[in-house]
This record gives structure tokens, sequence and C-alpha cells, in this order.
């Protein structure tokens, strides 16, 4: 293998995500719960072919003998038996009542959940209202009830246990499914001819499978101890057979000549029920989707500037904003993954600067860190400067930066419907954009976000503003987001692909509204896009990036008449004139190859 080759697969290797193993391993807790539990369990298991006392000898010469002694590691009980091999078979009975119960719940409740939350309407409503019933009693007083009206008995123990536990299941996953049966794959995998059974089976359980280990995970070590409890009472394990809670009753009566008869099995009560605790709580945290991708680290609120760098000298002191020689990377694992490569640009006042390049060039990367957005970890910025007017953003404090987005420097992102808020009303959400900024009367925010709807072309923008992003297109979302990046008057606005996600009339209008505004407002606007013809329509000056650098840049005209480097050309070639379809592709195509010549 090529030393390249090499280096290369190593950095497969450790960009790869940790296993959900590797994590639960790492949580101390967790892991320490895991062995806790399995020492137990194998305990448990191997019981029957361990050198013990049959545990339901009696020897009343042997009564209550203490612990440690000759042949009683554990003692002995009011009946004379080995403490110990008691102790392992209740331990023993315990855990598979306990988790039996478990999983009897998990499969009832989570069948009764998908279902309620797949077919919806009058099923939902009937299997729900029934999940209410059972929770409209306390859920151990329901269970005696269960095994009263069933008599006393391990089995019965473990129908009560696990006819209680049922509302926990079905009602987490009916919520789950809920979510999931609405989406677009669920609907496209209808559209392709599959039945509901198929459907729940293939598309939605393996959504809500980590739902329901998450809450059996949960609620086993709450089940065993549910078990315990009706066997304390006496309507679980009969005598002679005992499980944990049935040795934990006897024990009482002699909890003051004899303490250690209630002390062993209570000790063992919980051992099982802590460690199921922890290792439960460890399995939540690595299946849970919202922790599992960041794996329980948080994003900083800006950007880490790497220690050692030098600021280079500002060489554009009249533009709004000038970047020299940025450097960002993206750490993983020991390895710096370089996005951004010594990138220099500036946009004078009222100035349109094109950011163009393909899809992952480092455009958004780019964008984003002038204001310190870039999540770190992983990214961060390792050398360069970023100055808005004379001013070393990098340099500056936390919360002078902070306080410059949305006021100095705005943004427009790509889909305004994932940055609009979906609960609130979308004048609500101009007011909060100005109310950041600018202290004043709840009724002048509501005048001035009015009037800044009217501005960006909403129509009777007064009952607009009421409306919730859902109740609007997708130009009016976008025009909702450029009225947001204007209210606070921003010296420069960052455009990130504002028109991608509409479709060619309306975004010929959202990019005449934002060249319109810009022009009367006199704003720089840094206009991101991978589409040459829009350059053309919107910038002064354009930037062509490729691989995280910055290949040609130039006044918008002379690179289009005149591009000096091969991958603008290509670039340009790639904007489509009518009639000329299958060399359109052709082209596309070539700018694959030479993507691919390049890795
Ligand atoms: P685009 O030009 O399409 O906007 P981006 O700036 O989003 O591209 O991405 C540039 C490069 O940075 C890509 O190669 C991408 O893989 C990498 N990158 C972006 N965000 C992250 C991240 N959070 N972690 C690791 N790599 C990232
Ligand atoms: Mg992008």
């Amino acid at each position: 293998m090529s030393a390249l080759a090499e280096t290369l697969t190593r950095r497969a290797q450790s960009v790869r995500r940790p296993s959900a193993w590797h994590l639960l391993v790492k949580n101390r807790l967790a892991a320490a719960g895991l062995c806790l539990i399995v020492i137990i369990a194998a305990l448990a298991v191997v019981v029957p072919a361990l050198p013990l006392a049959d545990p339901q000898v009696t020897a009343p010469v042997n009564r209550l003998k203490p612990i440690l002694t000759t042949g009683h590691p554990l003692g002995t009980d009011q009946l004379g038996r080995d403490m110990l091999s008691r102790l392992l078979w209740g331990a023993r009975i315990s855990l598979a009542v306990g988790l039996a119960a478990t999983l009897v719940a998990a499969a009832l409740g989570s069948t009764i959940g998908i279902v309620a939350g797949y077919a919806g309407g009058r099923t939902d409503n009937l299997l729900m209202r029934g999940i209410d019933m059972l929770m409209a009693f306390p859920y151990i007083l329901l269970a005696l009830a269960i095994v009263a009206a069933l008599g006393p008995g391990l089995v019965h123990a473990l129908y009560a246990i696990a006819v209680v536990n049922i509302p926990f299941f079905a009602r987490n996953v009916r919520g789950v499914t809920l979510g999931y049966a609405k989406r677009e794959f669920v609907d496209a995998a209808r559209l392709s001819g599959k039945g509901p059974f198929a459907i729940v089976v293939t598309e939605i359980l393996p959504n809500v499978l980590p739902v329901i280990v998450i809450t059996m995970s949960t609620t086993a070590g709450w089940m065993i101890l549910e078990t315990a409890g009706l066997s304390f009472l006496g309507l679980g394990a009969q005598p002679p057979q005992a499980d944990l809670g049935s040795m934990l009753g006897e024990g009482r009566a002699q909890l003051f000549t004899a303490p250690h008869v209630a002390i062993v099995p209570g000790a063992m009560i919980f051992l099982i029920v802590i460690s199921l605790n922890l290792l439960g709580d460890g399995i939540r945290d690595v299946l849970d989707p919202r922790l599992r991708s960041g794996a329980l680290a948080r994003p900083g609120p800006v950007t880490d500037v790497a220690g050692g760098r030098i600021a280079p000298p500002n060489t554009q002191k009249y533009a709004t904003l000038s970047i020299e020689a940025l450097e960002i990377g993206f750490r993983s694992g020991r390895d710096v993954v370089p996005a951004v490569r010594g990138v220099s640009l500036h946009i004078n006042p009222g100035e349109c600067l094109g950011l163009i390049g393909e899809s992952g060039s480092g455009k958004s990367v780019t964008a984003l860190s002038i204001m310190g957005l870039v999540t770190s970890p992983p990214g961060f910025i390792r050398n360069g400067a970023i100055y808005l007017k004379d001013e070393d953003v990098l340099g500056m404090p936390e919360t002078r930066l902070i306080a410059s987005r949305g006021k100095r420097v705005a943004f427009v992102f790509q889909d305004p419907l994932t940055t609009l808020h979906p609960m609130y009303p979308i004048g609500r959400q101009v007011e909060e954009a100005i109310a950041a900024h600018q202290p004043s009367g709840a009724r002048h925010r509501r005048e001035k976000a009015i009037a800044l709807l009217d501005k960006v072309g909403i129509r009777d923008a007064r009952e607009r503003a009421k409306h919730y992003p859902h109740q609007l297109s997708g130009g009016q979302r976008q025009r909702v987001g450029i009225a947001m990046a204007l209210a606070n008057e921003p010296e420069i606005i960052i455009a990130d692909e504002p028109t991608t996600a509409l479709d060619v009339t309306v975004q010929a209008r959202i990019l005449k509204l934002l060249r319109d505004l810009q022009r009367e407002r006199g704003m720089a606007l840094l206009f991101i896009t991978h589409d040459f013809g829009v350059v053309s329509q919107m910038c002064d000056r354009v930037a062509v990036m490729k691989d995280g650098e910055i290949v040609e840049t130039g006044v918008t005209r002379n690179v289009l008449t005149n591009p000096r480097h091969a991958y603008t050309r290509r670039l340009i070639a790639c904007v489509p004139e009518l009639g000329t379809g299958d060399r359109f592709l052709e082209r596309v195509a070539g700018l694959f190859q030479s993507g691919k010549e390049q890795a």
C-alpha cells in the first residue's frame, strides 16, 4: 500500500464515530453498573452448578449463625438454611421474574404504543383511554389488586408488575411513533406499495427501538424492586421457594437478634437495582439521538482560536469586512482535517462579493467563522485574521463578538424553514430580532416588524405577521429571513445560498429584493452560491473557491469573460443555456471528473 493510501485509511479509521459500545464503556458509572450486573447475573445463572448447600434444607440446630461461620460464609437464617445459597437462588428468581416482567411490559406496551401512534384516530383514542384508565390507579395499589384477584404466587406477581408498567412503554412509544408516522420516508414506503404491517416493522420499528431499549433499561431496576415488594408482602414467592423480597420479609422478624438475615438480601436488592439503574442511564445517554451525535460534548458559544495564532495585518483598512489568510480545521481524533486553507478576501461598503464554489468547498465554514459560529469542537480557527472595518474580530472579547452577531453582521441562511421557530408567529420572530439589539417598547417593536415585513414584499404584512412559518410559502419564509437580517441595519449581510431551496421564479424575485435592499441601504453583501448565473446578476466582484482555497478573484464581468483558472471555466460552463441540455450534462460530468483527478 502506498504511503498516501495508508494515511487515508488511517484517517478514515480515526474519523469514524465511536461505537455505542465504546461510548458506554467510556462512561465510568455505566461501566461499573454493567460489571456488577454481569457478575450477579453470571452467579445467578451458574448457581445450580456451584457446590452450595441446598437452599431449602432446614437445620434447626444451626439457627441464626452469624456471618463468617465456617461452612456458612453469610451465616444461616431462622430455620438454619445457608444464607449464601439462599441469596444466590433468590437473586436468580428475582432477576428472572423482574426481567421477564420487563420483557412482557415492553412487548405489550410497545405494541399498543406503535399501533396507537401509527393508526391514529379512533384506534389511538380507544387504546390510549385504556392506558389512561390503567394510569388512573396508584400503580402499587393496582398491582396489589391484580395479585389479590389472581391469588398470591410468583407468576401472578410477574403479571401484575408487567401490567402496571405497560403504560410507561405505551405512552413513550406512541409519542415517538406519532412523530415518525407522518414523515416523508413513511409516505414513500406507503407509495411503494408496502402494507401497514410491513411499514411498522421495517420503517417505524427500527426508529422506535432505541426508545424501547431506553425505557426498558431505565425501568428494569424498578420492576425488580416492585417484584421484591410484592414478595415482601407475602404475595409473590411462596415458601419454601424464596426470592430476595420474601427473604427480606422473613428476615424482618429477626431484625434485632440477627440483622444479617434481612441485611444480606437487602444489600443484594440494592446492588442489583443500582447497577441496573446506572447501566440504564448509560444506555440512555448512548442511544438518545439528541445526545448521540455530540457524544455529550456541547459546542462553545464562540469558535475556538488556536493558541499560537499570529494576526496578519489588515491590508484592506477601508473594507467593511476583510479576511486575511484564514485557516480553519476540524479536529477528528488526533488529526486535523483542513476545511479552509489560507483564504483572503475583502468586501467594501455597498459592494456585493460573490463567493462561489461547488458543495463542500468551504464556503459555509468561511462565512460562519466570521462571527465565530463554526461549532467548536470539532472546528477551530488555526490561523489568519478577520477584520470588521479595523477591528480584529478574533481578538474581540467574547461578549463583544456575540453582541455583534445580528447587529453588525447578519446572516440569511439556505433553508428558512429550519431557521424559523415553528411555534411562534413570524411577526414575533422579527420582533425578537429587533429586541436583541434595540431596546424599545413592545408597540414600537411591533410596528417596526410590520414595516420590515412590508419592506421585504410580504403583502398584507399586518395580518401576515400573525401567521406561523408553516403557513407561508418557501419564498415568503425566505423574505422573513431577510427581514430579520435587516432588522438591526447591519453593516454586512452574509447570505449563504439563500435561494437554493426555492424554485427559479421565486429565486429571481428574492435575488432582486436582496440586490435592491443592499443598494438602497449601502450595505455590504457576501453572497454565497454555487451558481455563476446568479453571481452574474448579483455581484460586483466574485471569489472562486475550491477545496478550501480561493483560486481566482476579480470583477465579475472580467472573470466571466476571461476566466483564468480551469475550475472557474468549468463552473461558468455549468450555467445552463436554453436548448443545450445535453451539453450541459457533459460539462457537469467534466466538473465531476476533474474533482476525482484532484482527490
Ligand atoms: P460548502 O462550500 O458546501 O458550504 P462547507 O463549508 O459546509 O461546504 O464544508 C467545507 C468542508 O468542511 C467540508 O469538506 C466538510 O466536510 C467540512 N465540515 C463542515 N462542517 C464540519 C463539521 N462539523 N465537522 C467536520 N467537518 C466539517
Ligand atoms: Mg454550504
